[in-house]
């Protein structure tokens, strides 16, 4: 079972790691790379967890 009510729940968003890998494509010296980096996950902010998956009323 896996209520909602669960506290403390791991963000499932960023893997529990409060950054989420985004690819860009950039072009450098006329060369198309990809570059991969850390951005802040909007779901946890940051901290990789999320107390349950309602607003608390
Ligand atoms: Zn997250």
């Amino acid at each position: 079972m896996n209520d909602d009510d669960e506290l403390d729940v791991l963000c499932v968003a960023c893997d529990s790691e409060g950054r989420v890998p985004q690819a860009t494509a950039a072009v450098l010296g006329g060369v198309a790379q990809t570059v991969v980096w850390g951005r802040g996950c909007r779901w946890c902010k940051g901290t990789g967890r999320r107390a349950g998956l309602h607003p608390p009323v």
